[in-house]
Parts: structure tokens; C-alpha cells; sequence
């Protein structure tokens, strides 16, 4: 009988898992975790204010849970240090295990910020629950927020602590939020919506140093701008977790690289999730590892099955006004169609033949993100 080896317990190693025991109930696999194994969805961690949630609330399942209604081994607090792919073995820092097939489901790291000053090292980034604890016990009892970066992370967080009645500033190198996604009358709605709640923003700015001050922090922008704060969160973006396949000798780029069966240049190895590149596409969203899931669970269990991804629009969980946008292909040719509505703005984009390729639409337009998304192929 074979054996599985998945590393992981985010959501791409638990719902492989979870798909894998719908079609297969006697395989044994193993799952193997840094952290402490708890089940929880991370899109929760930027609007757990709004929900009235603590970082414990938000963990709804326990590893031994998981691990017993999963009937699997679930091993927490235990890293992979090292993989030999020619004898089919891992090295953790609690032994060595051998596997038949091993999944990697390692996620991605914060950017580092790269800040200077007294104060860089309290700069605070929110990835996982653990951070998510830690983010709340900073923020109890303060008031002023600066949030470095206004991308989907930066702007959903400003949501809610704006929402929470923080006092929240972003920092933002772009010209309005979001802007590799959205064209600028989107993501000038958007600011507009979070400024009416109370949010600061500094566009076209980065944050240089944050020095500690008598009542907190001082973050000075590349401009000689300064933003005082209580609590410094950087947001600034996600690199896939690749170093583990690289020391490995398995082929990575901006993440560890897979073909449509998510297996990596490795043979029994496959990758999956905020870590993986599929051919060439690394999508660090809950969607597209769902459907790497179910296809990797039925190669797992004997039935080659390729990943093929519909179109998944993404939400940007903003309240103050939200958005629904499906990204073009890099490089697609053609430009976006802007309609402004007094209560959203529908932003399609076109070929040169009229032809929809993508979407960006906010407010009360982002109604019609699943009739849109059924106009483009997969
Ligand atoms: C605040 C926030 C809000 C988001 N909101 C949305 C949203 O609204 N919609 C959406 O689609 N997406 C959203 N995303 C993205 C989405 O949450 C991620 O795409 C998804 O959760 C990634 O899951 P994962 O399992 O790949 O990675 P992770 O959840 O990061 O899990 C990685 C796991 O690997 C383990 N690990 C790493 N290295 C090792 C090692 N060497 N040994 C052992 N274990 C290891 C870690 O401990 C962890 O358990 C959001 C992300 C964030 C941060």
C-alpha cells in the first residue's frame, strides 16, 4: 500500500486531504505540519474584527480533530528540513520518513519589508493565525494603524480596523489600490470608499524606517513624510515558499514549478496550493487550490486527472465597497471598457474583437461576476 506524505496544513493540505479520503478511505497518509495543525480559512483573518471573531474563534478544528475525522496522522510542530527525491525520503526535525508520493502545500512567506530603524523589528505581518494572535494582542488598546501596502491584503485589513474604528494610514507605491488589477476608476472608487470610513491614504509612497517614539511609532515615508502610529503592519506582499524544492534540485521559479498534473520536475513529488506554479501560473487564492484538490486527490488515487481551472473571479473582501475581479491573461492584447454607476463601476476587458477576457467590478456591479465569469473560457 502506498503511502502519503503531505506537507502542510493550510487550506491546500487540508482540503487535498479532505478530497483525497472522499474517494479513498484506507490509504494511509501522513500530514505534516509546522505549525499547530489547527483547521482554519485565512481569508477570515482580514475581516475577524467585523465578525467579531478572536484568533482562537477562528480555529475551528483542533490537528487531533482533523487528524481523527481525516483518519490520518497529523504531525505538528514538525519542519521539513530536506527531501531526498532519489530514495523517496524527508528529513524533518523529528526523523525521517520515506514516502511513495509527497505533496508539497507550503504556502508563502511575507515579503520582508526592509525597513530601518528602532522600530523595523516590531513591524508586525499577518499570514497565519499564530500572527493573527499576535496582531490583536498588539492592537488592544491602541488606536493608530499604519498599514504598509494596498494591495487585497493591505485594503481588506484597512477595511475592517477602519470599520473597528481604528485610525487607519496607507502607505501605497501604487497610484490608487490594487493597481495591477484593477484600472484606476476602479481603484479610485475603492480608496474613495475607505477614505469616507476614515482611511489615510499615501499613494505612489513607500515606508523607509519606523523609529520607536515615547507613544509608539514613527514610520517616515521615502517623501520625508512621517505617519505616527501604535502598531506598524506590513502588507506589502507574498513570495511562494520554494526554498525547500530548490535545496532539492527541483525545478522552482516564482513557485515550485508543476505541470497540470501539479507534479514537480521530481518524479512522486507534486505541489499544490500558494506555494506551486502550474505551468507557469502561481494563483494564491482559495479558488484555484480547490480545484488543484480535487484533481490532485484523483491522480493520488489512481486516476490521472490534469488541473483544469473555470474562471475564478477573486472577491476583495471591502465592505466600504467591494470588488470582484478576474484578472486578463499577462499580456493580453486589448484594453479595459470603464462604465461608472453612481453605486459601482463595471470595467470589462476587451480584444480588438470585442471579446471579454477579464473583469473588474465594484459596489453593486459585483453582482454580475458569475454571469461575466461564464463568458470566458476557461
Ligand atoms: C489575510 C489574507 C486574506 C486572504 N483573503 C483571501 C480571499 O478573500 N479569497 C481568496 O481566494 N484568497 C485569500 N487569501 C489567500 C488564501 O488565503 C491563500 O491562497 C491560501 O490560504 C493558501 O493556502 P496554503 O495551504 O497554500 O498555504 P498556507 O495556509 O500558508 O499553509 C502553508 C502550510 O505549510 C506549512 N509549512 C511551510 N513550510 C513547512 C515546512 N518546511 N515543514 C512543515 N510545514 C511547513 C505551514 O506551517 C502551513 O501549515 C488571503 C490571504 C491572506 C493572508
Amino acid at each position: 500500500m502506498q503511502r502519503i506524505i503531505i506537507v502542510g496544513s493550510g487550506l491546500a493540505g487540508y482540503t487535498l486531504l479532505k478530497e483525497i479520503r472522499k474517494r479513498d478511505a484506507s490509504t494511509p497518509v501522513t500530514l505534516i505540519t509546522a505549525d499547530d495543525g489547527a483547521f482554519y480559512s485565512k481569508p477570515n483573518l482580514s475581516n475577524a474584527l467585523t465578525a467579531g471573531k478572536s484568533a482562537a474563534a477562528l480555529a475551528s478544528a483542533s490537528a487531533e480533530k482533523m487528524a481523527a475525522d481525516l483518519e490520518a496522522t497529523v504531525l505538528t510542530g514538525t519542519r521539513v528540513e530536506s527531501i531526498d527525491t532519489q530514495g523517496q525520503r524527508i528529513r524533518t526535525d523529528c526523523g525521517e520518513l520515506a514516502y511513495d508520493k509527497l505533496v508539497l502545500a507550503l504556502g508563502a512567506d511575507p515579503f520582508a519589508h526592509g525597513l530601518s530603524g528602532s522600530g523595523a523589528a516590531d513591524a508586525l505581518a499577518v499570514n497565519d493565525l499564530a500572527d493573527y494572535a499576535a496582531f490583536r494582542r498588539a492592537i488592544d488598546g491602541r488606536m493608530r494603524i499604519a498599514v504598509l501596502g494596498g494591495g487585497l491584503i493591505g485594503c481588506e485589513f484597512a477595511n475592517d480596523l477602519a470599520q473597528a474604528g481604528y485610525a487607519v494610514d496607507v502607505v501605497h507605491l501604487g497610484a490608487w489600490p490594487l493597481e495591477r488589477l484593477l484600472p484606476v476608476e476602479a481603484g479610485q472608487r475603492l480608496a474613495d470608499s475607505l477614505a469616507a470610513l476614515g482611511v489615510t491614504w499615501h499613494f505612489g509612497r513607500t515606508g523607509k524606517s519606523v523609529e520607536r517614539t515615547a507613544d509608539g511609532y514613527r514610520v517616515t515615508l521615502d517623501n520625508g513624510e512621517t505617519v505616527a502610529a501604535d502598531v506598524v503592519l506590513s502588507a506589502i506582499g507574498l513570495r511562494p515558499r520554494t526554498q525547500l524544492a530548490q535545496a532539492a534540485g527541483i525545478p522552482v521559479g516564482r513557485g515550485i514549478k508543476t505541470d497540470r498534473l501539479l507534479e514537480t520536475g521530481a518524479a512522486n513529488v507534486y505541489a499544490m496550493g500558494d506555494c506551486a506554479e502550474v505551468e507557469g501560473l502561481n494563483l494564491p487564492y482559495v479558488q484555484p487550490l480547490m480545484v488543484q484538490a480535487r484533481a490532485l486527490a484523483a491522480t493520488l488515487t489512481g486516476t490521472p486527472t490534469p488541473v483544469v481551472y473555470p474562471a475564478m473571479p477573486v472577491m476583495v473582501k471591502t465592505p466600504a465597497h467591494p470588488v470582484a475581479v478576474l484578472p486578463p491573461r499577462i499580456g493580453a492584447a486589448g484594453g479595459w471598457k470603464v462604465e461608472c454607476g453612481d453605486t459601482g463601476i463595471c470595467a470589462l476587458h476587451l480584444d480588438g474583437a470585442g471579446r471579454l477576457q477579464g473583469f473588474a467590478l465594484t459596489g453593486s456591479e459585483t453582482s454580475r461576476r458569475n454571469t461575466l465569469a461564464k463568458d470566458i473560457a476557461a
